[in-house]
């Protein structure tokens, strides 16, 4: 129980790796607050994760949407003890076939969406909170077509960093988690043929030390850790979650 009674927020909560982190939050005793863009799917999440969990809907590439998200959590809970700004798209494409709309989008949920979900919570979170944002193993070399994808996420190494330093003063500690691939719904969402889909994991696979890909409930480990008080002296660093990957 080494989040008991803390309340934690969680974009993203209601898919993949950060579902996962809400179960694995409250089975660590916090209480959850999930957001995510699909009112259906937020409900259910919240359901399934149980208790007294909190399912708000808002879309990260709208700050007006944060806004009054974190303005429902002021009301409903007045604290913010964890927060996982991690919802993220991926979006694949080479150079040439890049435009303004495909650029935009990546760079409105993974970037601006992190940065705002930040801003917004910074009034709720408490002395000693914790920050982590998910960004992504990709940060660290070149895949070929992911160069929107793999800008969003190197971003947030730096974010992590200077927040780490500018609010350090109200002792809130800010760190990345960067998985690997991990098995998840976001490449069904990649708009890729189900062909395309098989051809890049077997690339990706092929690229892995530890020859697998990951479960979202390893990554929900690794930023339990962060936001517990067994990382209470870990600030504006990354935990790397990727079977080795960045390091071939
Ligand atoms: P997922 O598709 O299962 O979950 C993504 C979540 O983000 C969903 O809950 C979705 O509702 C939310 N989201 C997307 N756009 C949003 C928006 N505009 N507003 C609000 N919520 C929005 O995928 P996942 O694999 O769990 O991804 C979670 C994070 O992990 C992402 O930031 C992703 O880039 C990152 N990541 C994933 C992998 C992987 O292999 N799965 C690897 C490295 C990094």
């Amino acid at each position: 129980m080494k989040l008991h009674n803390k309340i934690a927020v969680i974009t993203g909560g209601n898919s993949g790796i950060g579902l996962a982190t809400a179960h694995e939050f409250k089975q660590q005793g916090a209480r959850v607050v999930i957001i995510g863009r699909n009112p259906v799917a937020v409900a259910a999440a919240a359901a399934e994760i149980g208790g007294d969990t909190i399912g708000l809907v808002a879309d990260v590439s709208r700050v007006a949407d944060i806004q009054q998200a974190f303005g429902t959590i002021r009301e409903r809970v007045g604290r913010v003890d964890v927060l996982f700004a991690n919802a993220g798209i991926a979006k694949f494409a080479p150079l040439t076939d890049v435009d303004e709309t495909f650029f935009q989008e990546q760079m409105s949920i993974n970037v601006m969406g992190a940065y705002f979900t930040a801003q917004q919570a910074l009034p709720l979170l408490t002395e000693g909170a914790s920050v982590i944002f998910t960004s992504s193993t990709v940060s660290h070399f070149g895949m070929p077509g992911s160069s929107v994808y793999s800008m969003t996420k190197a971003a947030l190494l730096n974010l992590a960093k200077t927040l780490a330093v500018e609010l350090a003063g109200r002792k809130i500690r800010v760190n990345v988690v960067s998985p690997g691939p991990i098995s998840t719904p976001i490449f069904g969402k990649m708009g890729l043929s189900e062909a395309a889909v098989g051809e890049l994991g077997g690339a990706i696979l092929a690229q892995v030390p530890l020859a697998r890909f990951g479960e979202a409930s390893e990554i929900a480990k690794a930023v339990a850790y962060l936001a517990s008080s067994d990382a209470a002296y870990v600030t504006g660093t990354e935990l790397l979650v990727d079977g080795g990957m960045a390091q071939g």
